[in-house]
C-alpha cells in the first residue's frame, strides 16, 4: 500500500524504533504514546483488520505481543499491560493496517480503556448468546 505509514515503516522508507521483528511481523515504539513505552506490533503484510490476517501471522504477532508484555513489565518496571487492538473507524481504529497496542500499566495511571456497563439482563445474554453460537 503506497500511503501506509506503517507499510512504510516495514520497507525502512520511514524510521521507527523498532523493538523487534519476527519473518512475518514487526513491533516498533508508538510516537504518540498513551503511556511510556507503548509498542505497536503489526504484521509485514498491509491488511486491514484482525480478520484477514493468517494464522501463521497471528500465532507470531500473538508471540511477539507476548515478548513484548514481558519486556515492559521487567524494562519499564510498569505494574501491568494493556493489550489493545482496534477494528474499524468504530472502534476508533485510525490507521488502517491492522495493529496491536502493548501499553505498559501504572498503578492509578486512570487510563480507562472503556467505562464499565450496567448488569445485562438474563434475556439479552441468552440471544446474543444465541447470535454468536451461529457463527463460531
Ligand atoms: P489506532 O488509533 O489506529 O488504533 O492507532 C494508531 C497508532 O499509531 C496511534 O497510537 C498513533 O500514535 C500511532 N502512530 C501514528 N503515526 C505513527 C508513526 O508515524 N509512527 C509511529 N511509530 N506510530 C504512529
Ligand atoms: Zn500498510
Amino acid at each position: 500500500m503506497e500511503n501506509c505509514i506503517f507499510c512504510k515503516i516495514v520497507k525502512g522508507e520511514m524510521p521507527a524504533f523498532k523493538v523487534v521483528e519476527g519473518p512475518h511481523s514487526i513491533a516498533f515504539l508508538d510516537i504518540f504514546p498513551v503511556s511510556k513505552g507503548h509498542v505497536l506490533v503489526i504484521p509485514k503484510r498491509h491488511v486491514k483488520q484482525l480478520l484477514e490476517l493468517s494464522e501463521e501471522e497471528l500465532l507470531e504477532i500473538g508471540k511477539i505481543a507476548q515478548k513484548i508484555g514481558k519486556a515492559v513489565l521487567a524494562g519499564l518496571n510498569c505494574d501491568g499491560f494493556s493489550l489493545v487492538q482496534r477494528n474499524g473507524v468504530a472502534a476508533g481504529q485510525i490507521v488502517p493496517h491492522v495493529h496491536f497496542h502493548v501499553v505498559p500499566r501504572f498503578k492509578g495511571d486512570s487510563l480507562s480503556v472503556w467505562p464499565s456497563g450496567p448488569k445485562a439482563e438474563q434475556g439479552e445474554l441468552e440471544s446474543v448468546l444465541l447470535a454468536l453460537k451461529k457463527f463460531v
